[in-house]
């Protein structure tokens, strides 16, 4: 059996949209999946998009996120180039010889003839499509413009007549009819090809066998289809995969911050969960289980997994992975990815590591970190109806009666850690007799603010120290007093 090849082709725009992420992420899986070989291959033929430092982009993600490349620009390989403007020469002799083949033709419409073409074509309502001005010329016409210096495209010779049909993947069968499909320009004047032409070329060179790319490609693959048929090469096996919207149907977007890697990235996503979590956007593992490690995703991925309909990106679900990730860190680890996000709310001389140990349990993603500890450097303005909690029996007026008794408790200890304080106000509430929540809720809202913490009134106190948590009760007192 060939061996199985997939390709990753994206052009370098400066972002990894997590729709090309998940592309790629999805050929490296099939691929792996059965023991083939993945190449990177960098489509940078619309010189007018190109941005600096993007190739190092894609190389610097995919290497973060574990896509690891057998052949690319990088790493080499035996079917290189893998850069497109360093495969000028290859396009410009293929085009040439599918000239030749009859498969395609040289045109020398100039850019006022295609735009007036254009513009009738608009005022009388049909689609826009070349007219086949340049398709019947002689060797003799075309010879003598070329040696008089007149620019020209060379473009694909389609037959209006009959179908094409193919089937792809995921889609089934599709049949377009032939009179619909443009002359489209293979070549263009500057010497470099265009996608429509490029794509077949570097397939068939790098023996692709699987071609995996979004479903914005799958009218033209007909087109695509007509050049292998023209060369006499065999046709690859297409997947296209459906798009990714957001629950209000449009499109991610950069501007709002949710299209890219390094976006989700920024907001405190991990990698292993954006990745895990992009694999089921559009693909479905067939059971139970949702929490899938690469190698667990390898083995699970198969190509009728994918669907059809539009893949709704869910955040909040995103979230929820991203949290069952960081419960699996370990303390230490969650510590250091944790660090720089609670520095952001915290720069007092607090320990840090205890107010990770604190958040280890309650984080979804990263930025939700400051916000949760805003209130260990400055106490918050805060409302004295914090104090009621129906569950825990408490309103600002017994509240103000359980720190009066809290502070002169609190006062009395000498070594201050979790465990003295702890017993200290244990002793307290049995001796009164009442539910732990008079006592601990109000501590609680005292030294914080808030009626949402991560940790309670005895971990936060021992984290402030004891100065400052006594200033906060005996501040608590006079504002309910
Ligand atoms: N260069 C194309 C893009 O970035 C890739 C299409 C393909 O995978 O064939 O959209």
């Amino acid at each position: 059996m060939t061996k199985v090849r997939t390709r990753f082709a994206p052009s370098p725009t400066g972002y990894m949209h997590i729709g090309n992420l998940r592309t790629a992420l999805y050929a490296y899986l099939l691929t792996k999946s059965m023991g083939g070989d993945y190449i990177l291959r960098i489509e940078d033929t619309d010189q007018e998009r190109y941005v600096d430092g993007a190739v190092d982009l894609i190389y610097r993600t995919l290497k973060e996120t574990g896509l690891k490349h057998d052949e690319g620009p990088d790493v080499g390989g035996d079917y290189g180039p893998y850069i497109q403007s360093e495969r000028r020469s290859i396009y410009k002799e293929y085009a040439e010889k599918l000239v030749e083949l009859g498969g395609a033709y040289y045109c020398f419409c100039d850019k006022e003839r295609l735009d007036a073409l254009k513009e009738e074509q608009v005022a009388n309502k049909v689609p826009p499509k070349y007219d086949g001005h340049c398709k019947n010329l002689t060797k003799e016409e075309i010879d003598e413009k070329i040696k008089s210096g007149i620019p020209y495209v060379i473009r694909q010779k389609i037959n209006p007549e009959g179908k094409t049909t193919f089937k792809d993947a995921v889609f089934g069968e599709i049949t377009v009819e032939n009179s619909t499909l443009d002359d489209n320009v293979l070549l263009k004047s500057d010497g470099l090809p265009t996608y429509n032409f490029a794509n077949v070329i570097d397939d068939h060179l790098m023996n692709i066998t699987h071609v995996i790319r979004g479903n914005e490609y799958l009218s033209s693959t007909p087109k695509y289809n007509l050049l292998y048929e023209s060369f006499g090469w065999e046709i690859p096996t297409y997947v296209h995969v459906s798009p990714i919207i957001k629950e209000s149907g449009k499109k991610l977007s950069k501007r709002e911050g949710d299209a890219s890697y390094e976006d989700f990235i920024n907001k405190g996503y991990l990698k292993d969960a954006i990745i895990n979590y992009i694999a089921l956007l559009g693909w479905s593992p067939g059971g139970d289980v949702e929490i899938f490690d690469m190698d667990g995703l390898i083995k699970a991925f198969s190509i009728s997994g994918i669907s059809k309909s539009p893949a709704v990106f869910d955040e909040k679900k995103l979230s929820w992975l991203n949290g069952e990730y960081i419960r699996k860190l370990s303390q230490e680890e969650f510590f250091e990815k944790a660090e720089p996000y609670i520095r952001q709310a915290v720069k007092g001389d607090y320990d840090l590591r205890k107010i990770a140990v604190l958040l280890h349990d309650r984080t979804e993603k990263f930025s939700d970190i400051p916000e949760q500890i805003d209130f260990f450097d400055v106490l918050p303005e805060y409302e004295n109806e914090l104090y009621t909690h129906k569950k825990m029996k408490t309103n600002p007026e017994n509240s103000l009666e359980s720190l009066k008794l809290v502070l002169p408790v609190l006062e009395d200890i000498n070594d201050w850690n979790q465990e003295t304080i702890h017993n200290a106000l244990f002793e307290l509430i049995a001796k009164l007799e009442v539910k732990n929540g008079i006592v601990l809720w109000p501590l609680r809202v005292a030294v914080s603010g808030k009626s949402f913490t991560p940790g309670g009134g005895i971990e936060l106190a021992d984290i402030l120290g004891k100065d400052e948590t006594i200033k906060r009760i005996k501040n608590a007192i006079e504002k309910l007093s």
